[in-house]
């Protein structure tokens, strides 16, 4: 697992803030980070500077602020899959391509 997000990160119930408590309420199974347009597990993160990341090592996304839950993605594209790939990029506005490092 931590091979595919290329560093440490957490898995499982992590304490959250009370702001973005709501992540959890939803049950979602996958999210969608923003700013590198890739998914990963609900209940997975990457602590940093006391912050849950986006649990990919090269992005800097924030869970509160710039991760959306998948389903609300595939509302848009319904032509992504219910179980996306871990480290493919759905981009909002082109098909989907592999993440190239
Ligand atoms: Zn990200």
């Amino acid at each position: 697992m931590e091979r595919t997000f290329g560093g440490p990160i957490v898995v499982g119930r992590a304490r959250k803030p009370a702001k973005s408590a709501w992540f959890w309420q939803a049950r979602e199974a996958h999210l969608w980070c923003s700013m590198c347009s890739r998914t990963f597990p609900n209940g997975t993160c990457r602590l940093a500077d006391g912050e849950q990341h986006c649990p990919y090592a090269d992005c800097d996304g924030l869970l509160s602020r710039d991760v959306s839950d998948w389903s609300s993605i595939r509302r848009e594209h319904p032509n992504y899959p219910v179980a996306p790939w871990l480290g493919i990029q759905y981009p909002l506005n082109a098909p989907p391509q592999k993440v190239s490092r």
